[in-house]
C-alpha cells in the first residue's frame, strides 16, 4: 500500500482548488487525472517580460510592462479597431489598439488615469504600439516577469496550469533522497521537492529536468531489477520437448537457416532451469509466428501451456486461424480470448486453461489479466513488444509461482538502452534471412497532387484481379478522426469500385472488423482502406498493393510494417507513399529513405538520427507511455547510470530495509511501480 504521505499527491484533480467540472474535463484530456499528473506536467517554455520606465528602440518585439496615461480614444469606422493613445513616464505616445473589444478597453483605460499595460512592443510606422496589451486593474499585482508556458488543450490557460501545480506542490513532501550521493554531487542535483518546484519556475534549466527524468528512469530499472531478483529465486521450469508434436508438424515449406538456428537457441534456453528472457528480432515477414510455433510446441512437448499476446485484436484472430491450421491436425488445443469473449465462451476457455485442457491460448492483453488462471503456464511469447510494458511484466511474473520462459518478438530493432527500460538484460536471437523466393517491394514517393493518377492506377491494378491496401494516416491524436478521413476515402472509392471497397479503422466493434478481414482475405474485397490496425503482422499474400496516404505522417517504423503487408507471395509487388505538399527537410529525407532501402535494422538506425528514438517507442504505438518526464534523449543519456544505480542499491540492500532503501520505495510509490513493492514482500 502507498504510504499515507503520498496520498494527497494522487487525490484526483478535483480536489485541487478551484477546478470544476469543465476545468476537469480539460485537465482529463491531457490526461492529468491526480494532483500528481499535474506536478509532473512541466512547462515547456517561459515568456519573459520586460519592466521599463518608457518605450525605447531596444524594447521592440519584446514583452513590456508600462506605466502609461491615456489621453485620447478613437474608433475607426467599419471593423477597425479601437485606438487608445497614452504617453509613457517620458511622454512617448504610445497606441494601445484593441480589435472587438473597444468598449471593454475604454472602461479599462479612463483617460488621464495612470494604468500598467503589458503587451508586446511593436513599431506601427514611427509610432509605438501594442495590440491587445493586458490592463492591469489599479490595486492588483503587475505581472511577473517570467512566466512559465505548459503543453495547453481547449479550456486550459498557462495560469491556470501555474496556479494548480503550485497546489499540487503543497502537497508534495519533502522525500528522504533515493539517489546515491556520489552521483547526487557529481551532478549537483537539488532535492527532489525543490527540483520539482524549480522544473514548473524555470522551464529552461536541464539539470533539473535530468534529475526528475533520473528519478523516473530509476524507478522504472530498480523495479526490473527487483523482478529479476525475485525470478532469479523462484526457479522457473525446465522444458524440454522430445519433437513428437513438431514431427507431425505437416509445414508447407522448409524452415530457413535462421529460423532453424534461433529455434535451436530458444529450445536451448528452455532445457534450463533460470527462466529464458529473450527478445527474438526478425524483418517484416522473416517468419517469426512459425519460430513461435516451434518454442510453443517444445512447451507443450513437455507437459506446460504455451500462451501467445498479440498487440492487436486483428492480428490475434489472424494468429489463431494461422496457428489452428496447423496445430488441429494435430491434436494439440488451442483457444483464443480478448475483450471480446464474453460470458460462457470466456467462461469455458478460462476453465480449459485452469484444467489444463487448453494447451495453447492466442489473445490480446486480456490473456494475462488477474482473473485469468494457468494450469501450468510454461512459456509467454510477446508478439510485437512495443506494446507490452514493464507493469505487463510485473503483473505476468508476479502471480506465476514458477515464471514462465519469456520470448519477445519484434521487427523494429530496438535500441539496447530502450530495451534495457523495458527488460533489463536480455539476450538476443536474430533472424537475418528472408524466406526464399520473396521480390522486393518497389517504394514509390507520390505528391498528393496527383492522387486522380493513383486512383487511376488502383483501377488497372483491380482490373486486372489485383488486391491493395489503402491506409489512411492519423489525423490528430484521436481514434474518432482518425475514423473519420478514413470513411471519406472509402467513400470516395466506393463510388469509383462499388461493392469492392471494405473499411476497417479502430472504432468499429470487433465482429465488424472480423467480417471485412475475412472477406477481403477471401478476395471478395478489392481494396481495403483501413487506419493503422492493420499496421502490424496482417498476411493477405494476393494484395501486392500498399497505398499510404499522407505518409510523411507516419514513423519510419510503421511505414516499413505497413510496406511489409505487400510482398509476400511471388508476385511483384508496389508500395505508394502519397506525401502532402509542403514537405520539410527531413521528411524529405525520411521517405526518400523508404525508397532506398527494405531492410529494416538500416531504416530504424537512420530514423533514430533523423528523429530520435521517440520515434521508435513513441507513446501513441507504445500503449503504455514509457516515460512522462524522461525524453528519449534523456533516456539513453541516465539508463545506464540508473541501472548501475538500482543494482548496486540492491546488491547491498536486496530487501530495501535501510534509509535509502526506503526513500526508494517512496521513488516506486511515486512513479506507480507499486507491483515492484509487492515483489519485496512476496519474494
Ligand atoms: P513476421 O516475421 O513478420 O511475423 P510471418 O511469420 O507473418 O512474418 O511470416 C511471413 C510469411 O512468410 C507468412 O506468409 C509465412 O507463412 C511465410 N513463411 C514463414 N517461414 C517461411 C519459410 N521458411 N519459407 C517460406 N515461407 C515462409
Ligand atoms: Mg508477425
Amino acid at each position: 500500500m502507498r504510504p499515507d504521505l503520498l496520498n494527497p499527491l494522487f487525490a484526483e484533480v478535483e480536489t485541487l482548488k478551484g477546478v470544476g467540472p469543465q476545468l476537469t474535463r480539460g485537465l482529463h484530456r491531457l490526461d492529468l487525472r491526480r494532483a500528481v499528473d499535474v506536478l509532473f506536467h512541466l512547462p515547456t517554455g517561459s515568456v519573459e517580460r520586460v519592466r521599463a520606465p518608457a518605450a525605447s528602440p531596444v524594447l521592440l518585439g519584446r514583452q513590456v510592462v508600462l506605466e502609461v496615461t491615456p489621453f485620447e480614444a478613437r474608433q475607426s469606422a467599419g471593423r477597425g479597431p479601437t485606438r487608445i493613445y497614452a504617453a509613457d513616464g517620458e511622454g512617448n505616445v504610445i497606441t494601445l489598439a484593441f480589435f472587438n473589444h473597444g468598449g471593454w478597453a475604454k472602461k479599462q483605460l479612463p483617460l488621464g488615469e495612470r494604468r500598467i499595460v503589458s503587451g508586446k512592443l511593436e513599431a506601427y510606422g514611427d509610432q509605438w504600439q501594442m495590440v491587445h496589451p493586458d490592463v492591469v486593474e489599479p490595486g492588483r499585482a503587475e505581472p511577473p516577469l517570467k512566466e512559465s508556458v505548459y503543453p495547453l488543450t481547449e479550456g486550459l490557460t498557462s495560469k491556470r496550469l501555474r496556479e494548480l501545480a503550485a497546489q499540487a506542490l503543497e502537497r508534495a513532501p519533502d522525500l528522504r533522497e533515493w539517489i546515491e550521493p556520489s552521483l547526487l554531487q557529481q551532478r549537483g542535483w537539488a532535492p527532489w521537492r525543490a527540483a520539482v518546484a524549480s522544473a514548473h519556475a524555470e522551464p529552461g534549466d536541464t539539470a533539473v529536468r535530468a534529475r526528475l527524468a533520473y528519478d523516473e528512469i530509476f524507478a522504472n530499472q530498480l523495479a526490473l531489477q527487483l523482478l529479476r531478483q525475485v525470478s532469479r529465486r523462484k526457479k522457473g521450469v525446465p522444458l524440454q520437448g522430445d519433437g513428437c508434436l513438431v514431427a507431425k508438424l505437416r509445414l508447407p515449406y522448409e524452415l530457413t537457416g535462421a529460423q532453424r538456428r534461433v529455434t535451436e537457441e530458444i529450445r536451448g534456453d528452455m532445457a534450463q532451469a533460470a527462466p529464458m528472457l529473450r527478445l527474438l528480432q526478425g524483418d517484416v515477414g522473416s517468419g517469426k509466428t512459425l519460430v513461435a510455433l516451434l518454442a510453443m510446441l517444445n512447451a507443450v512437448e513437455a507437459g506446460a501451456q504455451a500462451a501467445l499476446l498479440a498487440p492487436t485484436e486483428i492480428l490475434a484472430r489472424q494468429h489463431h486461424a494461422t496457428l489452428l491450421k496447423q496445430l488441429d491436425p494435430i491434436g494439440v488445443r488451442i483457444a483464443i480470448l480478448t475483450g471480446r469473449e464474453k460470458g460462457r465462451v470466456r467462461d469455458s476457455v478460462l476453465m480449459g486453461l485452469a484444467d489444463g485442457s487448453i494447451d495453447i491460448l492466442v489473445g490480446t492483453h486480456a490473456i494475462f489479466q488477474e482473473k485469468v488462471a494457468y494450469r501450468n503456464l510454461g512459456l509467454a511469447v510477446i508478439d510485437e513488444q512495443h506494446r507490452f510494458g514493464v507493469s505487463q511484466r510485473l503483473l505476468l511474473s508476479a502471480k506465476a509461482a514458477r515464471p514462465p520462459h519469456l520470448l519477445v518478438m519484434t521487427a523494429t530493432p530496438i535500441p539496447r538502452t530502450l530495451t534495457l527500460t523495458q527488460y533489463g538484460e536480455m539476450d538476443v536471437s536474430r533472424i537475418d534471412e528472408m524466406p526464399p523466393g520473396r521480390t522486393p517491394v518497389e517504394t514509390r514517393v507520390i505528391s498528393d497532387e496527383r492522387l486522380g493518377d493513383v486512383i487511376d492506377g488502383l483501377a488497372r491494378h483491380v482490373a486486372a484481379g489485383g488486391q491493395a491496401y489503402w491506409v489512411c494516416p492519423l489525423v490528430e491524436e484521436s481514434e474518432t478522426s482518425d475514423a473519420a478521413a478514413a470513411e471519406e476515402r472509402a467513400a470516395v472509392l466506393r463510388q469509383r469500385f462499388p461493392g469492392q471497397v471494405g473499411l476497417v479503422h479502430g472504432r468499429m466493434k470487433g465482429p465488424d472488423k472480423d467480417a471485412v478481414m475475412a472477406s477481403f482475405a477471401a478476395g471478395e474485397l478489392a481494396v481495403l482502406v483501413a487506419t493503422t490496425v492493420i499496421e502490424v503482422g496482417v498476411d493477405v499474400p494476393n494484395s501486392t498493393l500498399m497505398i499510404v496516404e499522407g505518409a510523411e505522417r507516419f514513423g519510419l517504423a510503421q511505414l516499413h510494417q505497413l510496406r511489409g503487408r505487400v510482398g509476400r507471395g511471388s508476385a511483384k509487388s508496389t508500395c505508394l507513399l502519397i506525401r502532402g505538399q509542403t514537405l520539410s527537410e527531413t521528411g524529405r529525407a525520411r521517405l526518400a529513405l523508404m525508397r532506398e532501402t527494405s531492410d529494416g535494422f538500416r531504416i530504424a538506425e537512420e530514423d533514430l538520427k533523423l528523429r530520435g528514438p521517440g520515434e521508435i517507442l513513441g507513446t501513441r504505438q507504445s500503449g503504455e507511455a514509457a516515460f512522462r518526464l524522461a525524453t528519449p534523449e534523456l533516456v539513453q543519456e541516465l539508463v545506464p547510470a540508473a541501472t548501475d544505480d538500482a543494482r548496486l542499491l540492491l546488491d547491498r540492500d536486496g530487501g530495501l530495509a535501510g534509509p535509502r532503501g526506503e526513500a526508494a520505495r517512496l521513488c516506486l510509490y511515486l512513479f506507480e511501480r507499486d507491483q515492484a513493492v509487492d515483489l519485496l514482500r512476496s519474494g
